[in-house]
C-alpha cells in the first residue's frame, strides 16, 4: 500500500474527541480503514457506529496511551483487524496551562506522560511493524506550541517541542521508506480547553485565545494532505493556524 488513503489502516489516539475523532471520520470517509483508540469508549462507540452508517470501516480499542503495554494491544488490535498497520496518528493530548509558580505539578506529570510518553508509546509499538513490512507513516500532532512559548503554556509547550524534536530524530533514524510527519495546529474546536483547572485561567483562554477557531476537521484535511502523498514524498511538517490567528 504505497500512496494515496483507500484500503490503509491508520490507528488514531485520542479518536474520542475533537481533532482525532474528525481525522478518524475524514480518513474513513475515503477509504481509510481507521481504528480509533481513547479512554471514553462510550463516545468511540458512537463514532464507529457512525462512520460504519457512512459506509466507513472503523473498529475501536480502549486504551490509556501512558502504559506501553496497553498501546501495544492497540497496534496488535489493528493489525489482527486489517492485516497490517500503515499510519499511525499520535494525537491523544491534554492542556492544563497554568502558571509555573501554581505549582501543579500532577498536570506537569500528566502532560509529560500523555503528551510526551504517549508518542513515544506510539513509536515503541508501531515501528516495529512498520520495519517488518519496510513501509509506513507517523503523524504526530503537536501544536503551534512546539516553536511559541508564552506566560502559561510552559510545560504544554515543552511537551510540544520535545515531540517535534522527537519527530525529527525518528524521521532520520527509520528506514527510507518510512515516513513521519508533524502537524502543528493552532487554536482548533474541540475539547481541549476543558483540561485547564483553574476556573479564571479557562475564561481568559477561551475569550482571549480560543477565539477564530478552525474547525476540527481542517486538521484532518491536513493529516489526509500528508497521507495521501506517494510514498517517495514526505511531507515533514505542516502548521495550520486559522487565518485570523497572528499573535502565537
Ligand atoms: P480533545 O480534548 O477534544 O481531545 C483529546 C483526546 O486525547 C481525547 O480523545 C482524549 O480521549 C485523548 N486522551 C487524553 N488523555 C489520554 C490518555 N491518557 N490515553 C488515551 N487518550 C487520551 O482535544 P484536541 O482534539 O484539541 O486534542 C488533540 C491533540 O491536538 C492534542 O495533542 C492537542 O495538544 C493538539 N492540539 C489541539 C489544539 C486545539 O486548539 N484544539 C491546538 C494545537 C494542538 P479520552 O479522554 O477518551 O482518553
Amino acid at each position: 500500500m504505497n500512496s494515496g488513503i483507500k484500503g490503509k489502516v491508520v490507528a488514531i489516539t485520542g479518536a474520542s474527541s475533537g481533532i482525532g475523532e474528525a481525522i478518524a471520520v475524514h480518513l474513513a470517509s475515503k477509504g481509510a480503514r481507521v481504528v480509533l483508540g481513547a479512554r471514553r469508549t462510550s463516545n468511540l462507540v458512537k463514532i464507529v457506529s457512525s462512520i460504519i452508517e457512512n459506509g466507513g470501516e472503523a473498529v475501536y480499542f480502549s486504551v490509556d496511551v501512558t502504559q506501553p503495554g496497553q498501546v501495544k494491544d492497540f497496534v496488535s488490535y489493528a493489525v489482527e483487524n486489517f492485516g497490517t498497520l500503515d499510519v499511525f496518528v499520535n494525537n491523544a493530548g491534554l492542556m492544563p496551562l497554568s502558571m509555573i509558580n501554581s505549582y501543579k505539578v500532577s498536570e506537569w506529570h500528566q502532560m509529560i506522560d500523555v503528551n510526551i510518553k504517549g508518542v513515544l508509546h506510539g513509536i515503541a509499538a508501531a515501528l516495529p511493524v512498520f520495519e517488518a513490512k519496510d513501509n509506513g507513516q507517523f503523524v504526530n500532532i503537536t501544536s503551534v506550541g512546539d516553536r511559541w512559548v508564552g506566560p502559561t503554556s510552559t510545560v504544554y509547550s515543552a511537551t510540544k517541542f520535545a515531540v517535534r524534536a522527537i519527530s525529527e530524530g525518528l524521521r532520520q533514524e527509520v528506514s527510507a521508506n518510512i515516513r513521519v510527519t508533524l502537524v502543528a495546529p493552532g487554536a482548533t474546536e474541540s475539547e481541549l480547553a476543558e483540561t485547564i483547572s483553574d476556573p479564571e485561567l479557562k475564561k481568559l483562554a477561551i475569550e482571549k485565545f480560543r477565539v477564530n477557531l478552525l474547525s476540527a476537521n481542517a486538521i484532518a484535511r491536513a493529516v489526509a494532505y500528508a497521507v495521501e502523498q506517494p510514498s517517495d514524498v514526505d511531507v515533514n511538517e505542516l502548521v495550520v493556524r486559522p487565518t485570523a490567528q497572528k499573535s502565537f
